[in-house]
Order: C-alpha cells, then sequence, then structure tokens
C-alpha cells in the first residue's frame, strides 16, 4: 500500500517498507528496494504509466530483505543503485549475505532470498554522511549503523526514512533477538534518530510514526529499542554468573527463557549472529572474556572486569 506523508513523498506499507520520492522532470527515487522487485513494481506502476522514470534507488543497508529487488530494478531502468559502506559490497557479491552470518560461505540452507539477494547489483556509489543531491531532490543521508555495519537512515522534507535504526514495540514483541552487529553502535544510532526533528518517521518494517507537539510516540519507542538491548544482555550475565558456557549454550539458554526452538538454518543462525555481537560487546567492555576449559571454546564473566567503556 503507498501512502502519501507529503506532496511527492510516499511510502510503501508491505513486510518491507520503501520510499517513494518524486524528484524533478518525472523522475523518481526509491529508498530501498524489497525483498524483491514485485513491491516496487507494483509502487511504481501508475507513475511509470504517466511518463515517470526510475532515476535512482538509495538503500539504507543491505539486508537482502531491504535491496533484493535492486538488481531487477537496476536491469530493467538502468537507474543507479547507491548503498553505504562496507555493505555495499554485498549488493555486488551476494554470497557474502550469508556468509557475514556463518563465518565462511554459507551452506545451500543460508543461501536463501531472505538472507541474500538472488543476483548481483553494480553499485554507482557509496553514500557518505550529509547532503545527496538526486533527481532534484536533496536528501540528507544520516549513518546509523549498528544493525548493519554502515546503516543510513535518509531524510526528506518531514520525514525520516529509518531503515531499520529502529524496531516498532509489535516488532520487537515478535523477535526474542533484535538483529544487530554492534550493540553499542546501535544504542548510539538510536540516540541520534531520537534527536531528529521529522514529524514522520518510516521504520524498515511496520507503519509509519507521526510525531506531533504534545504527542510523539518516539521516545516510547526508542526506550523500548534500549530496553531490549540492555535485557538481553543482563541475560546474558544471568547466564555466565552459572559458569563458562559455549555461544551456542549462550544462544540456547536465552531462546528457552524466551519460549523460542530453532528448527531452520535462518532463524538459528540470524539468533546466533545478534547473541555473538552482544558477547563481543560485552567483551569490549571487560565484562567477559574467552575461556577454554577442557579445549571447549566458551565465554565466561571476566574475573577482573576492567569497564573499558563504563
Ligand atoms: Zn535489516
Amino acid at each position: 500500500m503507498l501512502t502519501e506523508l507529503q506532496p511527492g513523498i510516499y511510502y510503501w506499507h508491505g513486510g518491507v517498507n520503501f520510499g517513494l520520492l518524486v524528484g524533478a522532470d518525472r523522475q523518481l527515487v526509491l529508498i530501498d528496494a524489497g525483498l524483491d522487485a514485485a513491491a516496487p513494481r507494483k509502487a511504481l506502476r501508475p507513475f511509470l504509466e504517466q511518463g515517470y522514470r526510475l532515476a535512482a534507488v538509495v538503500a539504507t543497508h543491505c539486508h537482502a530483505d531491504h535491496i533484493g529487488g535492486a538488481a531487477e530494478l537496476h536491469r530493467r531502468f538502468g537507474c543507479p543503485v547507491y548503498a553505504p559502506a562496507p555493505e555495499h559490497l554485498v549488493l555486488e557479491h551476494p554470497e557474502l549475505g550469508g556468509a557475514l552470518l556463518y563465518g565462511a560461505y554459507p551452506p545451500p540452507s543460508l543461501q536463501v532470498k531472505f538472507l541474500q539477494p538472488q543476483a548481483p547489483c553494480p553499485v554507482a556509489g557509496v553514500l557518505r554522511p550529509g547532503p545527496l543531491a538526486v533527481a532534484g531532490l536533496t536528501l540528507e543521508v544520516i549513518p546509523v549503523p549498528g544493525h548493519s555495519p554502515g546503516q543510513v537512515a535518509v531524510a526528506v522534507g518531514d520525514v525520516l526514512f529509518a531503515g531499520d535504526s529502529v524496531f516498532l514495540p509489535e516488532v520487537l514483541e515478535k523477535h526474542a533477538f533484535l538483529f544487530m552487529v554492534q550493540p553499542q553502535t546501535y544504542l548510539e544510532s538510536l540516540e541520534r534518530v531520537a534527536a531528529r526533528r521529522e514529524s514522520y518517521l518510516v521504520p524498515g518494517h511496520g507503519p509509519h510514526l507521526v510525531r506531533r507537539p504534545g504527542h510523539d510516540p518516539l521516545p516510547e519507542v526508542v526506550a523500548a529499542n534500549r530496553a531490549h538491548v540492555r535485557e538481553i544482555q543482563d541475560r546474558i550475565r544471568a547466564a555466565l554468573a552459572r559458569g563458562p558456557m559455549s555461544e551456542e549454550e549462550v544462544l540456547l539458554a536465552l531462546a528457552r527463557q524466551a519460549d523460542k526452538a530453532y528448527n531452520s538454518d535462518p532463524s538459528y543462525y540470524l539468533d546466533r549472529a545478534a547473541v555473538s555481537a552482544h558477547l563481543a560487546d560485552l567483551a569490549a567492555r571487560g565484562e567477559v572474556e574467552p575461556a577454554y576449559p577442557e579445549g571447549r571454546r566458551c565465554w565466561r564473566l571476566a574475573e577482573s572486569p576492567r569497564g573499558r567503556r563504563a
């Protein structure tokens, strides 16, 4: 479903949201490109029938559900595709999507559409923080890494396309573990989003937020994201207080608490990566450290916490 938030600034609300901007001379810009090109095609059709053309795709981040459609759009319309570094490499080398999760070239069970784009797509340019002129529009590119290594949000007019920098409470409830690669950076990016003043915020998933003086839902949403990160890390500390555990044991202990049992590689490896990120974050703060009881790779609470990032 296409919703117009401001004149010429639309977003498609589906399983994955994307933005559609009307620029100068009947040029269109997409912010993200969907899991595949089906939804962007639907969103674009009425415009294309009136002589508009797709001038560019701007990716907030390179998870397959946000850029899976880019290769086909580029092939059909010849439009340049812009993405943030370092993850722009996933557009050009889709197998890296699965490799980042698995730690090596992934098995077939991870080479699925949801985890890696099904075709490579050339990247016309890497997004840098600051103004971006495209199709007669000036967008603002705001770095919000943490959920992915180089994620950006895109501001245009009075609308912030936030990508997956912030998740709505209803999305949080569905996921035992929010996917993130750097929890500390995720928290810092949340603060950057919280400080924005746009009246509309379009998240990567779920309906848009309308922020009005006296009624601003964003602080509560940001607080729920912060609380999620804190809760996962508290649970990891509590689990390791019982003794050293392998990464898998930590994951399964936390999953059990969330009533979650795994039966597929994508959900197992996504959650494993998120838990690994939290463990790395705690290790960077000197709270946990690697241990090898009887040659088994484990994490344990650090004997003398350094509190490096107090
Ligand atoms: Zn994502």
